[in-house]
This record gives structure tokens, sequence and C-alpha cells, in this order.
């Protein structure tokens, strides 16, 4: 190396180089809205192209005009992520359109219900796990096929909660299926590693998102979880978008089978 050439992990502008995703594709669960959008945006700001998942087409289709306006090619798929045959068909519709697929982040998930556990149904129970740990594992096992498929390794992060970790009363089949994602990611993590693809989690305190809005209008339940939280706020989706993005990149090629917490200081106490 001569002296005009920058030294590997020294120079500044060498180690941010790792966080470019210039000619990668990412598949975005839950992209529409809320956190799921926030990383999407921040993906096409790193330099990967799109492909937008969720159920609702029209709020899709904003998210996709956003990319393109800043410059990403981005899809749009409607797909429920409970469901096994859209699974499968979100990653064959991301293949068709962009050819590839690097990285998958699952962000989808549902917490339609806010009670105590033995008032809660079966039916509400099995409605939250199918979405928010059977979905996880449904997609996770798509994207993770076709990158063993690939051979060029690839990048799954799943987005979890502080839930995973800690009892959050109302919230048991929320909690449970959380913490089951967590496991996965371990799971996932160690059988394709030999593959190098690198699976890991993020899991949010309180955000500001429709999931949160009914929290964040309960004058009473909006202090207790400000009270409970160090940095005495919500989150916003962005402040969970460029940890997404470390984790999608080649600055994170060493890192798999983690969970790691965006919770304005929450698990440390
Ligand atoms: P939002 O309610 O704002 O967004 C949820 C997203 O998931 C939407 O894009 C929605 O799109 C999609 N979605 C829900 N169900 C399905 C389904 N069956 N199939 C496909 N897409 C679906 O929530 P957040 O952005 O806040 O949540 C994102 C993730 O972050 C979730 O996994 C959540 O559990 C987690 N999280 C959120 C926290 C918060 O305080 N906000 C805290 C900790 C974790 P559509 O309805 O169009 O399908």
């Amino acid at each position: 190396m001569t002296a005009a050439e920058p030294s590997p992990g020294k120079n500044p502008r060498t180690r941010l180089a790792g966080f470019d995703l210039s000619g990668q594709v990412a598949l975005v669960t839950g992209a529409n809205r809320g956190i799921g959008l926030a990383i999407a945006l921040e993906l096409a700001d790193a330099g990967a192209d799109l492909a937008l998942a969720a159920r609702n087409r029209e709020l899709l289709e904003e998210a996709r005009q956003r990319i393109e306006r800043a410059g990403r090619r981005a899809s749009v798929i409607v797909a429920d992520v409970s469901r096994s045959d859209d699974a499968e068909r979100m990653v064959r519709e991301c293949l068709a359109e962009h050819g590839r697929l690097d990285a998958f982040v699952h962000s989808a998930g549902i917490s339609p219900y806010y009670k105590r556990a033995e008032r809660l149904t079966e039916r509400e129970w099995t409605e939250v796990i199918q979405t928010n740990l059977t979905g996880a594992f449904l997609c996770n096992q798509a994207a993770g096929r076709q990158m063993i498929s690939a051979g060029r390794g690839g990048r799954i992060v799943n987005i979890v909660s502080i839930g995973a970790r800690v009892g959050l009363p109302r919230l048991a089949a929320y909690c449970a299926a959380k913490a089951g994602v967590e496991s996965l990611t371990r799971v996932l993590a160690l059988e394709w590693a030999p593959h190098n693809i690198l699976v890991n989690a993020i899991g949010p305190a309180y955000i500001a998102t429709d999931m949160s809005k009914g929290l964040q209008e309960n004058p009473r339940l909006n202090k207790a979880l400000m009270d409970q939280t160090p940095l005495g706020r919500l989150g916003e989706p962005d402040e969970v978008a460029g940890l997404a993005v470390y984790l999608a990149s080649p600055a994170a090629s060493y890192v798999t089978g983690q969970t790691f917490f965006v919770d304005g200081g929450w698990l440390a106490q």
C-alpha cells in the first residue's frame, strides 16, 4: 500500500463505505407505514432498491412514490405475511421485479388487543401468534430459501420488541410472539451461518406509530409509559431505521444471531 492509499478501517470514508447498499435489493414487510416505512426510506437513502410489502395497496403506492422521488427503484407487493402462499409469492415477485434479494427486513406486525390474559380469547391469541410469530417464520423461511439458493449470502432483520425480553402486562400474546421471533432469529442465524446469511433482530420500545396510538391517546397510560422510559419520550420510527441499515449492510459482516434494543434506555433498568 502506498502512502496515498487509505488504510482500511482507519480512514472514516473507508468505514462509512461499509454502509453503502448501492446495487443491493431489500425486501421490507410492513413497509407502507410506521417503522417499516422509515426503514425502507433509510435503506433507499443508503442506495438500495426496494420491494415493499404489506396489505394496503394505496399506502404501499404512496411509499413507492416517496422512494422513487428519492431516486431509487421500488416495487409494491400486496401480501398477508400470515399466509405461507403470500410469503412465497412476495419473494417471487421481488425476484421478478429486481432480479435478486440481498436483505430482508420483517417489520409487519399487529397489536390489536390490550387486555389481561384471563380475558384474552383463544381466537385473539391465535390471531396475534399467527401474524407476529408464524408470519415471521414463513417470511424468514421464504427469504432464507431464496438466499440459500442464490448462494450470495444475505441479511435478515426481524423487528421484535422490548416485550421479547420483559413482560408487558395486557400483551401476553404479543410478548410471547416477539420472544418467539427473537428465539427464531438465533436459530436461523446458526442454521444459515454456513451460507453467510446473517440474521439479527431489533427490539424497539414504544415508537410513535399507528400501533402505539391507543397508548399515546390515553393520558394515564401515556404518563406511566413515559415515567418508565429513561429518555422520557416515545421514539420516532426513523430512530429505529439507522440500525436496520447497519445490520443490512456490509459494515455488519461479523454480526449474527443478536437482538439490539432501541428503547430509550428501557432495558437498562
Ligand atoms: P404500524 O401499525 O404502524 O404498522 C404495521 C405494519 O405492518 C403496516 O405496514 C401493516 O400494513 C403491516 N401489517 C400488519 N399486519 C400485516 C399482515 N398480516 N400482512 C402484511 N403486513 C401486515 O406498526 P409499527 O410500524 O409500529 O410496527 C412495526 C413493527 O415494530 C411491528 O412488528 C411491531 O410489533 C414492532 N414494534 C412496534 C413498536 C411501537 O411502539 N410502535 C414497539 C416495538 C415493536 P397493512 O395493514 O397495510 O398490512
